[in-house]
């Protein structure tokens, strides 16, 4: 595992993200780092990964399509109607040429924090996770509850937001990635045994 320094990235990625969106990649990172703390995982690699995370948020949509496009990463037919979910792929893929992160887990974990994806790994749980729960975070429902969870029990932490998530997007507020729909299945059926509250969604 190389051994990253914080402040330079910090330096570099400050002139890429506005005001609003370099303060909620700082509380991710924090956030990350303690989930990190709480479960023994790499602390280093949950604060790469937290700082990186959204490096590409703040580039234009067009743009996001066009760089996709130059660089050969595939777009669906969702993220070309939703553009900004292109963040992820994107990120990871400017997180290593740009930034120099060569580790698999740190790129994974930026690749998956918008969807989720079914049986991810500590850190792509992590991110995700932080990414939610961050200190600046005020409009999700629920927050308190899944504060606190993601601490006791980062699977359902995991669940829970998911779940939130899609009913979310499923009142009309945007565009459902089929990712979102297999991580939410996934993390599901866990728990579908231990505690069948019922009130699962149909996707
Ligand atoms: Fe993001
Ligand atoms: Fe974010």
């Amino acid at each position: 595992m190389k051994d990253y320094n914080i402040q330079k990235l910090e330096r570099k990625l400050r002139k890429e993200l506005d005001a609003d969106r370099y303060q909620h990649t700082l509380g991710v990172m924090f956030t990350a780092s303690a989930l990190a703390m709480d479960y023994k995982e790499d602390i280093m690699s949950a604060q790469v990964a937290g700082l990186l995370h959204d490096c590409a948020k703040c580039i234009p949509n067009d743009k996001k399509i066009r760089m996709c496009r130059e660089y050969g990463l595939e777009i669906s037919k969702v993220e070309l109607q939703s553009p900004y979910l292109l963040h992820s792929k994107l990120g990871a893929y400017l997180a290593k040429e740009k930034y120099g992160v060569e580790d698999e887990e740190i790129l994974g974990a930026i690749r998956w924090h918008t969807t989720g994806r079914p049986n991810m790994t500590m850190l792509e749980k992590i991110i995700f996770t932080a990414d939610y729960i961050e200190p600046a975070r005020f409009k999700a429902k629920n927050l308190a509850h899944i504060r606190w969870l993601a601490f006791h029990d980062l699977n359902q932490a995991v669940y829970q937001i998911l779940e939130d998530t899609l009913h979310y997007l499923d009142s009309g507020k945007g565009e459902i990635d089929e990712m979102s729909r297999s991580a939410y299945r996934y993390y599901h059926n866990l728990y579908d045994e231990t505690d069948d509250k019922g009130d699962s969604l149909t996707v």
